[in-house]
């Protein structure tokens, strides 16, 4: 099926009499006729459900859409982004380990590696994405783990040679965790440049009307854990708490969500709820025809600032002046996103009068839905960070992050025509 299809077809299929609308199984539990079908559970010796805070059928049936539109073998929800990125890493790394990081990422990814993962012993570097081959393979020690980048980064907007990054990690023996969200899988599919893992806020596009937090991560199925047991004894090696199972060798090319599912998701249960993966669903199935729509009023939008006399920069990949065109138009010929950034000439002071004075686009956290948004990261989101980390993670102190919307384009300028007069 084409991704349109899979977007309104794939996940839940109703047999005869059953709903034709995914349910929402609003259960916390599963009943078993006898004892020894529930033991065999617990042995993960059967699949079956039993406890929402690791499974809901509910969230599988989404997270089955969102692993076919990323053409991968196995995919499941987390309840939010972070808990998606965290569990991505945690799943191959443990305290002593090591692991790579684009400099560019979310703020919240970025906290999230090198502090708060830092206190759990787990150590990351920081690589500057435009970096050579030769460059980011020094970064690599014996315990490296993963890589770590987004497609387009989240707000710094550069996009990344996905390529690059697949064989430098490939080249060190470890997998090339992708954090898809901004480009969504309609845009790019990060597996067909070599990468082994994919992350997404579903808060952002997946979504796409700013109801429900969440995040998905989906395994390619390509890296091959068992080559490298002693890289990876989480996978390679009995698990304990699991009366000894081995997951690549009882779960195949499943063994990486299976057990970031019987394993993180039970001891730290960032489950998603299945209502939240109800709302996720709808908003999946119109995601093809809003990216098409965010990319075209983004591109107008990125334009029309271009040339405008007080804009003094703007930072959107669709643009040919653009430093990451080419890349883009190599990973995502069919549009990046609709998120832009730009600076004014009158700077930091010039960026916040700006966002006072627009009235259509709202000044939000929030990025990446229907409605245009707008965010001054450097005060918001990056404000943890210091002028040299902005700067390191592509955040100037003046840039504006636009999102724009689905809103009509003519709408969108014309608020940003009466703002920019304003100042
Ligand atoms: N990854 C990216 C690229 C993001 O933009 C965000 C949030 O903005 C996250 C991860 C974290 O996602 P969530 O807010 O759903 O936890």
């Amino acid at each position: 099926m084409k991704k349109e299809t899979i977007c309104i077809q794939a996940g839940w299929q109703p047999k005869k009499g059953e709903p034709r609308i995914l349910p929402i199984y609003q259960s916390t539990t599963f009943k078993y006729e006898t004892s020894e079908q529930m033991g065999k559970l617990f042995d993960l010796e059967e699949s079956g459900y039993f406890y929402t805070r690791l499974q809901n059928p509910t969230n599988d049936f989404v997270a089955e859409k969102i692993c076919q539109l990323e053409g991968g073998v196995a995919a499941m929800l987390t309840s939010s982004g972070q808990a998606a990125n965290y569990y991505a890493v945690f799943n191959i790394c443990e305290a002593g380990d090591h692991c790579i990081m684009s400099s560019t990422v979310y703020g919240g990814t970025f906290n999230l590696l090198t502090v708060t993962m830092k206190k759990m012993g787990i150590e990351c570097t920081v690589v500057d994405p435009d970096a050579s081959e030769e460059e980011l393979a020094k970064a690599f020690k014996d315990n490296t783990k993963c890589v770590l980048a987004e497609t387009i980064a989240n707000p710094a907007l550069v996009v990344l040679d996905i390529e690059k990054f697949a064989r430098v990690a490939h080249s060190h023996n470890v997998p090339l965790i992708i954090d898809n969200t901004f480009a969504t899988p309609i845009n790019c599919n990060p597996f067909e440049w070599g990468a082994d893992i994919v992350t997404h806020s579903t808060t952002k596009y997946m979504d796409g009307h700013a109801m429900t937090v969440g995040g998905a991560i989906v395994d390619s199925g390509n890296f091959d854990w068992a080559k490298y047991p002693d890289k990876f004894p989480g996978l390679c090696a009995p698990d304990d708490s699991y009366h000894g199972v081995t997951y690549t060798e009882k779960f195949g090319k499943a063994a990486y969500i299976t057990k970031a599912t019987v394993q993180l998701m039970r001891d730290l249960g960032s489950i998603q709820a299945p209502q939240n993966a109800f709302l996720l669903n709808v908003g999946l199935e119109t995601l093809p025809l809003r990216m098409e729509r965010h990319c075209a009023n983004a591109q107008a939008v990125a334009e029309y600032l271009e040339n405008h006399e007080k804009v003094a920069w703007v930072n959107y990949p669709g643009l040919k002046s653009n430093k990451y065109y080419e890349l883009a138009q190599k990973y995502m010929p069919k549009g990046t996103c609709g998120v832009i950034s730009f600076g004014l000439k009158g700077g930091r002071e010039a960026a916040s009068a700006l966002m006072d004075k627009l009235k259509l686009a709202a000044i939000v956290t929030h990025v990446a839905d229907a409605r245009t948004c707008v965010l001054h990261p450097a005060s918001h989101t990056h404000r943890q960070m210091t002028d040299e980390q902005l700067v390191e993670a592509g955040v100037a102190p003046d840039l504006i992050r636009f999102s724009t919307g689905i809103e009509n384009v003519e709408d969108i300028i014309a608020d940003l025509e009466q703002a920019l007069a304003q100042i």
